[in-house]
């Protein structure tokens, strides 16, 4: 569990790190709001991503007629979340995720795609291991091997400080299974 007192008291130690008086107006009650703030942003890391399957695992039988040499993509596209990374603590913003599998016999419900992804974005993350978990927990929930994750986002560590790159876009996929080898699978998650 997140130790709110822990983070109240390390922030007040970097405002006067950083040469200001914590003790002032504006300042004053910045610890317990940054503490509030953490415990929101990295609910995520109280959970490991088979916990978050359990959670959201919620599926249902798809009508799969086997006679029909049909490939069923479900796709969930532009899911917004936020998260920050593990290196700066810096925001990742306007990120949109994008979800694909091929069902196996069971099918989870959209909004839980969107729920896990929202999760997942709520920890310390790098984006190409947000696509990772999500692509663990989404293979774990739906029993499919074949899935695919692509996120672009902006980084406030690249687009704000260092080398101040303001529009510069990171993009990265997570391809399991078919979605690695079969272009007309790819094409759904572009
Ligand atoms: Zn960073």
């Amino acid at each position: 569990m997140i130790d709110k007192k822990a983070i109240e008291e390390h922030i007040r130690g970097i405002l006067i790190a950083l040469g200001d008086d914590p003790e002032r107006e504006g300042l004053k009650d910045t610890p317990k709001r940054v503490a509030e703030m953490y415990e929101e942003v990295f609910e995520g890391m109280n959970y490991s991503n088979h916990e978050i399957a359990e959670m959201f695992g919620k599926t249902f039988e798809a009508e799969m007629d086997e006679s029909i040499d049909t490939d069923r993509v479900v796709v969930m596209k532009d899911i917004d979340i936020f998260s920050y990374c593990e290196h700066h603590l810096a925001l990742m913003y306007d990120m949109k995720v994008n979800v694909a599998y091929l069902p196996k016999g069971r099918v989870i419900g959209l909004s839980k795609i969107a729920r896990v992804c929202d999760m997942v974005g709520r920890r310390l993350q790098l984006q190409e291991k947000i696509g990772k978990d999500i692509a663990d927990i989404i293979c774990e929930i739906t029993g499919s091997e074949d899935v695919a994750v692509t996120i672009e986002g902006y980084h406030s560590c690249v687009t704000a400080r260092g080398i101040k790159k303001t529009n510069t876009k990171t993009f990265s996929a997570e391809l399991r299974g078919r979605f690695k080898t079969d272009a007309s699978l790819q094409f759904y998650i572009k």
